[in-house]
């Protein structure tokens, strides 16, 4: 994976931890948080009830507990079901309820603590920064020096982190994440709704979500875009007319891996032309960021292009190289 071979530091294990990997709830999020926080402190050990504390302060703190795993996947013993109970009595009394720090200590060594370190495609990054000792009540967690020494300077971690949970809690906020994981999505043709196999949601409850693949700017002019609700479109990068040309046996423009934002005056401007080789080359790019993330467009992608496993890569490569050809051949 390029972005590990750029540069084999205990910072880039932890962003593989943090933005790769599989996604089927935020708990990672939390516990990164916590490790940053109990890192800071610069001790060697802390207690295993002290990190699930922290930990479920974070997941107290999220607007919406609800939101931190696909829809319709939550147990009534599911950790995120006591956290749903517990959250406005932990919100009163400051601090998470004991209730629930029991939970944590329960879950967390077999939810979230193993996983971790593991990825799903590259296998286990190349440092780990803790690892559990004792066993019943006096579990603790050692820290490694490496988690000790980025977490003296969290800043950019902290707020990658911040953002990828933000746009995967999105995600599953849009009721997308388990249709998704399935079966993929389509977006009909006034792009008001986001069509699932499961239910039909807004397509703006998407758009924070594809903002985090493009870094947050236009797709085109490259500017930050500040105000996702008002001021950015969503731009079909192939124009979506010419699927209504009749003619037109290309790939459904209309589908996830043609979408980008754009600010208002570049979606204006660009109207129905043809992209050029540069803004080609760029949707690639972002395709290729959104199938090695874990967020679940990730498999709309996949399905869409029909590539999934090692060449993947290429295959997404091939597809676009083939809508180009199917262009210059009707022109
Ligand atoms: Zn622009």
């Amino acid at each position: 994976m390029q972005f590990y071979l750029d540069e084999p530091t205990a910072r880039t294990s932890w962003r593989l931890a943090i933005l790769t990997g599989v996604n089927t709830r935020t708990y990672k999020f939390a516990l990164g948080s916590a490790l940053l926080e109990v890192g800071q402190t610069g001790r060697e050990v802390v207690p295993l009830r002290e990190l699930a504390s922290r930990y479920a302060a974070h997941l107290v703190n999220r607007a919406e507990p609800t939101h931190q795993a696909p829809p319709g996947t939550v147990g009534e013993r599911d950790f995120l079901a006591i956290l749903g109970q517990e959250r406005n009595a932990s919100i009163a009394s400051g601090e998470p309820t004991d209730r629930l720090v029991d939970a944590a200590v329960r879950s967390i060594p077999t939810m979230v603590m193993q996983k971790f370190h593991n990825l799903r495609v590259t296998g286990a990054v190349a440092h780990t920064f803790y690892a559990l000792s004792g066993d019943g009540t006096n579990r603790s967690v050692r820290l490694s020096p490496e988690l000790r020494n980025i977490a003296t300077d969290p800043g950019v971690l902290a707020d990658e982190l911040a953002a990828r949970w933000a746009i995967v809690e999105a995600s599953f906020a849009a009721s997308i994440g388990r249709g998704l994981v399935q079966g993929g999505v389509d977006i009909d043709g006034e792009l008001s709704t986001l069509v699932t196999p499961v239910r039909r949601v807004a397509v703006t409850s998407i758009r924070g979500a594809i903002a985090g693949f493009q870094h947050g700017r236009c797709f085109y002019c490259g500017q930050p875009m500040e105000d996702l609700s008002t001021e950015v479109q969503v731009d079909h990068v192939f124009p979506f007319i010419w699927m209504n040309t009749g003619s037109w046996r290309g790939p459904n423009l209309n589908h996830v891996w043609n979408l980008v934002l754009a600010c208002a005056p570049c979606n204006l401007a660009k109207s129905d032309r043809r992209p050029t080789t540069a803004e080609v080359e760029r949707l690639v790019r972002r395709n290729d960021v959104i199938a090695s993330s874990p967020h679940p467009l990730r498999r709309t992608i996949e399905i869409t292009m029909d590539a999934t496993g090692a060449r993947a890569a290429q295959h997404r490569r091939r597809f676009m190289l083939d809508v180009v050809n199917h262009v210059s051949d009707r022109r």
